[in-house]
């Protein structure tokens, strides 16, 4: 029996996707603070299953040419895209827990790949965890997240991935906020990140997106 790709990619041009997500964030977007963009309506609360899967084959052809075996993100945003993503490169998806940093010691080493992470967003230190089980050290990983700021998430998803000995492809974003460093940094360590919606400035008056490259 032939085996069919399970879901036909729409092909859009390339710049589309991009284009969708910044009239998103303009009409939808709401900048809490300096350094918060709320997208509940579309990302983050309720899901716009279009655009998601836009973004998700987006990220699937930046990432079609390396060889990835899974894809890993951090609960709870990014599960959706990673979800659709996978669902592209027919690969298993693993979320990363996280745990108060209270009951961190509930996770034991012997059984868990863990690394403590800083939320600026929540002000508050936590563990997240990977089960062994489910990371070896043949694994190919594409990092998914909803968004990128400091970094911090992505840098202890990193962590876990070394501890497995797994090999990272690179980091597939819908948001980035270019204003703060944890893009630009990533990029100067030789990561390959792909992020569709990079913003250098937002206030309660507007937000400026970054020029295409
Ligand atoms: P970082 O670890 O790069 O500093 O921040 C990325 C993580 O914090 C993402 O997983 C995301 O959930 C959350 N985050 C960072 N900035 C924002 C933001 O402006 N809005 C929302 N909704 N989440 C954010």
């Amino acid at each position: 029996m032939a085996i069919t790709k399970p879901v036909a990619l729409n092909q859009t041009k390339k710049g589309d996707t991009m284009e969708a997500l910044r009239r998103k964030i303009l009409s939808e977007g709401r900048v809490a603070s300096d350094d918060v963009l709320k997208v509940d309506s579309f990302l983050n609360h309720q899901l716009d299953t279009v655009l998601l899967n836009q973004i998700a084959e987006e990220f699937y052809q930046r990432f079609a040419s390396e060889q990835v075996t899974k894809i890993v993100t951090v609960e709870a945003s990014g599960i959706a895209l990673a979800v659709l993503t996978g669902r592209l490169f027919e690969v298993p998806v693993i979320f990363a827990k996280k745990q108060p940093q209270q009951k961190a010691s509930d996770c034991q080493s012997e059984t868990f790949y863990t690394a403590d992470v800083y939320s600026y967003t929540k002000a508050c230190q936590y563990q997240m965890v990977i089960a062994k089980d489910y990371l070896q050290a043949t694994d190919c990983v594409l990092l998914i997240d909803d968004f990128l700021a400091n970094g911090e998430a992505a840098t202890g998803l990193m962590t876990i991935l070394e501890q497995a000995g797994a090999k990272l492809v690179g980091l597939g974003i819908a948001i980035e906020k270019g204003f703060q460093k944890g893009g630009d940094q990533l990029r100067r360590s030789g990561i390959k990140v792909e992020s569709l919606a990079i913003i250098d400035r937002m206030t309660k008056e507007g937000i400026v997106f970054r020029e295409n490259d």
